[in-house]
């Protein structure tokens, strides 16, 4: 193999878990992955997922570990589509869902499948974005582009990759203005928005009030589009990855069609996805007690999320940090982009033993009552040097 293999430098996240695991230190601290932790800064099992677990192991039985159709649980992509599109009433034969290896894999199918079909020249990405797009979309051989070079002329049939919602890295979202500008834009110059969702209700707790975009674009009636869902974080269900790829066609004839084609694909990547954790997620939408239930977790993650933001910012106000840090306060969902520079970053490593991501975003749920102000001053002793 010598001769035909060079190495790869390891993922950032990962390398990141590494340095920190080699630490030797009563401070440490790591912001570096995106997984939910509780004030104990430990994983947090939602009780709805509890509960709706304990329920699934009660119901299953002798047929627990059958193989699921190839589009998986349809139970659970249906009720995975009606959480996005909620009352508005879609004819449904316009809309193909499939059961997918969490967000991950309804990235990858439905990048092969665009690939496959409209062979874009090119996909935009926003920049920054979740870094595996880069990868995902380069493994589909499609050439990836960012999107602040957008003025340099998208062709048509292009793809444009959008966040619905709680934007990772930046925890920035766009306006309702500026969606709309967006769905226009995508109408003018023939783009195909491909959806990520993979934090509805983390940002608010209001899953409704998140889908929003994804809504509005459906609204207009005249955007085909897919969408990409993940119940890793919003359930925490990360190890049992679960989630689904949909797509909005302009007739039910073209929603046939692609349906078959994403069968075929999904036969030929994985079969089938796996079983358990669908029927979890299945089981908190289809019930109306667990989904009350569930909002209030939803609930309990942004709320407490939101207050490590305040936390930090206060303590960087206290301090008179030079800069400013209102962004810290007003970016939603699980990440914060600080807009520290590598060379602050890797001073905070240093000095302070706290692992974040070179690009200066952490994951604001490693923070906890206790360590929030010791993050901030270690970004003021950083910012100072
Ligand atoms: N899309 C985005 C934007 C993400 O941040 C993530 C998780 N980090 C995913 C997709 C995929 O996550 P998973 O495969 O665990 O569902």
């Amino acid at each position: 193999f010598s001769e035909h293999l060079s190495p790869v430098p390891l993922d950032a996240v990962y390398s990141l878990k590494e340095g920190f695991s080699a630490v030797n230190s009563e401070s440490k601290l790591i912001l570096g992955s995106g997984v939910y932790r509780d004030e104990e800064l430990q994983p947090w099992v939602l009780p709805s997922v509890k509960k709706a677990d304990e329920i699934v192991a009660r119901s299953q039985g002798s047929d627990r570990f059958e193989y699921l159709p190839i589009r998986g649980y349809s139970p659970f992509y249906t009720a995975a589509r009606d959480l996005l599109f909620g009352s508005l009433g879609l004819k449904e034969n316009r809309t193909v869902s499939v059961h997918t290896v969490a967000g991950t894999g309804a990235n990858s199918l439905g990048a092969r499948f665009l690939k496959e079909t409209i062979s874009p020249s090119a996909v935009w990405v926003p920049d920054p974005t979740w870094v595996n797009h880069h990868n995902i979309w380069s493994l589909a051989g499609v050439e990836v582009k960012t999107l602040s070079r957008m003025r340099l002329n998208p062709e048509r049939g292009d793809v444009i990759v959008l966040h619905a919602c709680a934007h990772n890295p930046t925890g920035v979202d766009p306006t309702k203005e500026q969606w709309r500008m967006i769905a226009s834009l995508c109408e003018s110059k023939g783009l195909f928005p491909f959806f990520d969702c993979a934090y509805l209700g983390f940002a608010s707790g209001d899953p409704d009030a998140e889908a929003w975009a994804i809504r509005y674009f459906a609204s207009r009636d005249t955007l085909e589009f897919a969408i990409v869902q993940s119940f890793s974080k919003n359930m925490g269900l990360y190890g049992e990855r679960v989630g689904a790829l949909h797509f909005l066609a302009a007739t039910a004839d073209v929603a046939l069609t692609i349906k078959g084609h994403l069968s075929r694909l999904q036969r030929g990547n994985i079969s089938q996805p796996t079983t358990r954790g669908a029927m979890i997620a299945t089981t908190i939408l289809k019930s109306p007690d667990l989904y009350r239930e569930w909002l209030l977790d939803l609930k309990k993650v942004s709320t407490r999320i939101r207050n490590m933001r305040k936390l930090m910012y206060d303590e960087l106000i206290r301090l008179k940090t030079p800069g400013s840090w209102e962004h810290l306060r007003t970016q939603i969902g699980m990440f914060s982009y600080t807009g520290l520079t590598a060379d602050q970053v890797a001073t905070i490593r240093t000095d302070s033993h706290i692992y974040l991501l070179e690009s200066g975003r952490i994951n604001v749920a490693g923070l906890n009552i206790k360590n929030a102000a010791y993050m901030a001053r270690a970004m003021d002793a950083a910012v100072r040097k």
